[in-house]
């Protein structure tokens, strides 16, 4: 069979890095959110009556986007259409003018800032820390966690044994990976071959074999803050002993997918790629312990996502001590059925002073006052927060689906909420008026039979705020900023593309992919995926030929993996291209030629040589052996 080589070029304004390395927070009606990041949604295209933008129409727009707007990709989710951008920041348009320009567009579903998100713990940092030998000295071998009532040993005395372990995803600042309590806990990845710089398994994620850091974009979910090992560490104590170092496989496994940094903030668009791979990686039960955004359709659509591959979604409710029913917390606050809203409660099921509460939107409490886990270091320390609430009930909900793998997550939360301890003191405060019984939740599940009813949930976008976007508009001084982009930006006209290079030096972002890619262009069902290739820094120049314009650029970085293309300005569909790339010491050129393609893998144009000699590709492959890793 006929194999073609593909090259994808990426293509960045040099000035780019000061901006993706930006870590300042900008504000927006009260809510913080990334600067110069944008996240949208583009509708079905209205032309073609397509169910979504086909991928030359989805490129068609982000041609523009760039020439007009000065947007570029970061990333997107293919399948539903959603887009992480970034303002070229020589732009001097501000994220509210271009939400604001954007969400008027009849093409833009939505349009919204990248809000910045938080984790769910009571402030101020852990003062005391014990050992193991300390910890045994004053719990033994019991819960340990809390004192509250919660009945977690009798549960564990009904779990099935030789049931298949349920995956539990724990979205947030990572993992201790030494600390001995998680010793057989952590999630493997059955489909990634540790180490070898492969997608073995199609993900997206190269060597993605315990989890995922999306802070970092690496494959070490490592915890460098403290929150998510205590969160872990509260998830697996509600199904078995941390107290003691485990000798066999454990009931669960923690999948630690990292997207809040060493401050314990994490931006949307990362935690969306986080519950993206724990829903497509084989994720029973997310704990998301965060929150403090405003409402995010994009995260809506991540979460509904998540309930239709029948995902137990647990949230901590806040820690604001405020009313969720009256000013809501995201998201907890989604409506989707699958959403678990957690208050916390004390030892003695008092609701928690910082606690949110809501009798119409908070399911139910659990305890989340100096609750003793797992912390890095290999110690053990205590922590409140609702944050602490919801890795409990996200344990039994995952004892519940271990011990009937065939009841959807509609049902587990519907058997949470009616086992809890009911408390007259807490009617005011949860929906359920109860205490999560971790005893009667798993045992509720061995005596129902399985539901298969599960409600269907469709997302729609929010007109409050499609109002609030509007509201914006007329504020921010966006009227003229929408007629520039109705003229030029939406016209589709195309015509011939600007030379990006008038604008000063480009950076060349050359990304190879022999291999990879042609075994992709042979397997459509691989197509919609989204991938990341290991690169390469090297230090080369490239010369293109397009027609009669030769373009010189240099190239940063080499792969034999995934890519990124900004370079739709420069490149049409089909148009012949020739290019000439030297080796990273300088001594060898190859000279290969091909036309534009699109890549619906990567949303990307690349550039397709057919039937390109083995002695080139082998060549460009040698270069890369000697090369660092690009972060
Ligand atoms: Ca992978």
């Amino acid at each position: 069979m006929h194999v073609r080589w593909v090259i994808l070029l990426g293509i960045s304004l040099c000035a780019s890095n000061g901006f993706g390395g930006s870590r300042g927070h900008h504000r927006h009606h009260g809510h913080e959110y990334r600067p110069g990041e944008i996240i949208i949604k583009l509708k079905p295209n209205s032309e073609t009556g397509a169910v979504r933008v086909t991928a030359k129409s989805t490129n068609s727009f982000f041609s523009k986007a760039r020439k007009t707007h000065g947007l570029r990709v970061k990333g997107s989710w293919a399948s539903l259409n959603i887009h992480h951008l970034e303002i070229d920041p020589t732009s001097t348009k501000t994220v509210e003018e271009t939400v604001a320009s954007l969400s008027q567009e009849p093409d833009i579903e939505y349009a919204e800032p990248n809000y910045i998100l938080e984790k769910m713990a009571v402030p101020g940092p852990v003062t005391q820390s014990y050992t193991l030998a300390q910890v045994q000295s004053f719990v033994g071998l019991g819960l340990g966690l809390t004192s509250a009532p919660i009945q977690a040993l009798n549960s564990w005395a009904i779990l099935n044994s030789g049931a298949t372990s349920n995956v539990v995803a724990v979205i947030d600042t990572g993992i201790d990976f030494n600390h001995s309590s998680f010793s057989h806990a952590i999630w493997t990845n059955p489909g990634e071959i540790p180490g070898n710089g492969i997608d073995d398994d199609h993900n997206g994620y190269i060597d993605d074999v315990h989890g995922w850091n999306f802070v970092k974009n690496t494959n070490n979910p490592s915890d460098d803050e403290g929150h998510g090992t205590h969160v872990s560490g509260i998830v697996l104590g509600t199904t078995q002993s941390i107290f003691t170092t485990p000798t066999t496989d454990s009931n669960i496994r923690i999948m630690p997918l990292k997207f809040l940094d060493a401050d314990g903030t994490g931006a949307t668009s990362d935690a969306i790629k986080a519950i993206y791979y724990a829903a497509n990686n084989g994720a029973r039960v997310m704990n998301n312990s965060w929150g403090g955004g405003p409402y995010s359709m994009a995260l809506a659509e991540a979460i509904t996502y998540a309930y239709n591959k029948d995902i137990v979604f647990v949230v901590a409710a806040g820690n604001s001590g405020e009313n969720n029913d009256a000013s809501p917390s995201f998201p907890a606050n989604y409506d989707m059925p699958n959403i678990v809203s957690v208050a916390a409660t004390d030892d003695s099921d008092n609701k928690a002073n910082f606690s949110n509460y809501g009798p119409a939107t908070v399911l139910l409490s659990s305890p989340g006052v100096r609750i003793l886990s797992t912390y890095p270091g290999g110690v053990f320390a205590h922590m409140s927060g609702t944050s602490m609430a919801a890795p409990i009930v996200a344990g039994v909900a995952a004892m519940m689906r271990y011990q009937s793998p065939s009841m959807n997550s509609y049902q587990i939360k519907n058997l949470i909420a009616g086992s809890v301890d009911q408390k007259s003191n807490l009617s005011a405060f949860v929906k359920t008026s109860g205490r999560v019984n971790a005893y009667k939740a798993v045992n509720s599940v061995t005596t129902a039979s399985v539901d298969s009813f599960k409600p269907g949930y469709t997302f729609s976008v929010n007109p409050a705020n499609r109002a609030l976007t509007s509201d914006i508009a007329t504020r921010g001084g966006g009227c003229g900023l929408v007629s520039d982009i109705t003229k030029d930006f939406w016209d589709g006209s195309g015509g011939s593309p600007q030379n990006p290079f008038k604008r000063g030096l480009i950076l060349l972002a050359l990304i190879l992919l022999p291999l990879m890619v042609a075994k992709m262009l042979k397997s459509p069902e691989h197509a919609t995926g989204r991938r990341k290739y290991e690169r390469f820094e090297c230090d080369s120049m490239v010369t293109f030929r397009i027609g009669e314009k030769e373009l010189v650029g240099s190239v940063t970085t080499i792969s034999l993996g995934g890519s990124e293309l900004n370079t739709d300005a420069l490149l049409k569909d089909g148009s012949v291209i020739t290019m000439s790339i030297s080796s990273p010491d300088g001594k060898t050129k190859v000279d290969v030629q091909g036309h534009v393609v699109w890549s619906e893998q990567q949303k990307k144009y690349g550039v397709a040589f057919d039937g390109v000699a083995d002695s080139i590709k082998s060549q460009i492959a040698q270069w890369t052996q000697a090369l660092n890793k690009a972060s």
